[in-house]
C-alpha cells in the first residue's frame, strides 16, 4: 500500500494560525526591526544559500521539526528543542546561532552557549502561547500561595522545557529541574524523591499524562493551579493533599486535538494506528495507541511495516514532511483541519533571508541575550537535568 498524503481543510480558523492573519491577546506584537524581502522575490531561495555560503562555518542554523520547508532546507541541524540547545552548545566554535524555532528556545541557547556566542531570532514575534502562559510574577505569586499553605517546603518545582529563561531560573533558585516530554518521567522520579509534590509548569497535560499514565497516581492526585484565580483556585487543604499541582497552561497545536478525532479516525481508517504527542489532552492521549515525544515520532513511524497505517497528533508541518518522506506508509494528520504552530510559522524565508543578510553586513540582528543572573539559576535546573539518572 502506498499513501497519499492528504491536505486537512483550510479552515478560516486555520488562516489564523498560518500567520496571515494575527491574534493580538495571544502573541506578542514585536514587529521585524529590518526590511523584509517580499515573499514574492523568485531570488530569496538563491539569496539564503548566497548568504550562509559567506558566513561558512560562522553561522550554525538550527531548524526546529515544526518549522516550514522552505526554512527546515537551510538547517545544519533539525531537532526538538531539547536537542537543538544541545547541538548549539556543541557548536563553540560558529559566532553566531540562527535559531528556527521559538523564543525559550534560543533563550535555551544562549544560557547554554558560550559568552562569545550570539544567538538570533529571525523574528522576534515568533514566540509560544504555552510558555507565555507562565509569568515569572504569576510563578512568585502561586509560591506565595503554597507557602502560606505549609507546603512550599515540601514541593520541587518542576518546569517542562517550554517555559522562558525566567520559570526555569525560578526553578533553579528553588532546587528543582527542567523536563522534556522525553524525560519527563525521570525528572518526576527524581523529584519525589526530593519532595512530598510537585509544582509542573506550564504544561497541565503533560504533567498530568505523565502522573497518570506513567507514575502510577490518579487522576484525584492533581489539582490544576489556576493563576487568574485568587489562590489558584484551590483551598490550602487541596494543595496539602495534592501530589502534582498542575499550572494552567496548555499548548494551543495540540490542546487542539479532542476524543472525537480519535473515535472518527479509527471509524475512518480501520486498524488505524493513533499516535500523539504528551501535550494532548489526557482523554486523547488515553485514547490513542502510542504517546511519545516528536523525536519518538519520528522514530516510530521510521521503524513502522509498509502498509501500515498512521494518524499522528502533533504539528502539521512534521506530519506533512514524514508523509511525505514515508510513502509505503499511510499517514494521515489527526484532526481533520489546518493545525500549524501559528508562531512557529513566522519564521519563513524572508525572515531568515534578511537575518542571514545583516550577520553578513555585520550586524547582529534580534538577538536573544539572558541576563546573567537569570541565565545562572536557569543553567542549574537544565544542568540537573542534564544529570538526571
Ligand atoms: S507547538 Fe505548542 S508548545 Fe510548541 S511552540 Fe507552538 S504553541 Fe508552543
Amino acid at each position: 500500500m502506498t499513501s497519499t498524503w492528504v491536505e486537512p481543510s483550510d479552515t478560516a480558523t486555520a488562516l489564523l494560525l498560518l500567520g496571515r492573519g494575527s491574534d493580538p491577546a495571544t502573541e506578542r506584537g514585536v514587529e521585524c526591526p529590518g526590511e523584509l524581502p517580499p515573499p514574492s522575490d523568485p531570488d530569496l531561495v538563491a539569496r539564503a544559500a548566497v548568504a550562509k555560503a559567506k558566513l561558512g562555518q560562522r553561522v550554525f542554523v538550527l531548524g526546529h521539526h515544526y518549522q516550514r520547508d522552505e526554512v527546515i532546507q537551510f538547517a545544519d541541524v533539525t531537532g526538538d528543542s531539547f536537542k537543538l540547545a544541545r547541538e548549539a552548545a556543541a557548536r563553540p566554535d560558529a559566532e553566531y546561532i540562527v535559531f528556527c524555532g521559538v523564543h525559550f528556545m534560543a533563550e535555551s541557547a544562549d544560557i547554554l552557549t558560550t559568552d562569545a556566542q550570539q544567538v538570533v531570532l529571525p523574528d522576534l514575534a515568533a514566540g509560544c502561547s504555552m510558555a507565555d502562559m507562565a509569568a515569572l510574577s504569576q510563578v512568585e505569586a502561586a509560591w506565595e500561595v503554597l507557602t502560606d499553605a505549609g507546603v512550599a517546603e515540601m514541593t520541587v518545582p518542576v518546569t517542562y522545557m517550554n517555559s522562558s529563561a525566567d520559570i526555569k531560573g525560578f526553578v533553579g533558585r528553588n532546587g528543582g529541574v527542567v523536563c522534556t516530554s522525553s524525560n519527563a518521567k525521570r525528572a518526576l522520579t527524581w523529584a519525589f524523591e526530593r519532595g512530598q509534590r510537585v509544582l509542573f509548569l506550564p504544561d497541565q497535560h503533560l504533567g498530568r499524562n505523565t502522573a497518570v499514565l506513567e507514575m502510577g497516581f490518579d487522576l484525584d492526585d492533581c489539582v490544576l493551579y489556576d493563576p487568574h484565580k485568587p489562590g489558584g483556585g484551590l483551598t490550602a487543604q487541596q494543595l496539602r493533599e495534592a501530589k502534582m499541582i498542575l499550572w494552567r497552561g496548555h499548548c494551543s497545536v495540540h490542546g487542539r486535538f479532542t476524543l472525537d478525532s480519535v473515535n472518527e479516525v479509527r471509524m475512518r481508517v480501520p486498524g488505524v494506528n493513533v499516535l500523539v504527542h504528551p501535550e494532548c489532552r489526557h482523554e486523547v492521549v488515553t485514547a490513542a495507541d502510542r504517546v511519545g515525544s516528536t523525536e519518538y515520532i519520528i522514530k516510530t513511524i521510521e521503524a513502522a511495516p509498509a502498509g501500515s497505517a498512521w494518524a499522528i497528533g502533533t504539528e502539521l508541518n512534521l506530519v506533512r514532511r514524514l508523509a511525505l518522506a514515508h510513502p509505503d506508509k499511510e499517514i494521515m494528520f489527526l484532526d481533520r483541519a489546518v493545525c500549524y504552530c501559528s508562531t512557529m510559522n513566522r519564521i519563513d524565508l524572508p525572515h531568515l533571508v534578511w537575518a542571514l543578510e545583516e550577520l553578513v553586513a555585520g550586524r547582529v540582528p534580534n538577538q536573544i541575550a539572558v541576563d546573567p543572573s537569570t541565565a545562572r539559576h536557569a543553567r542549574t535546573a537544565l544542568d540537573q537535568m542534564l544529570a538526571l539518572p
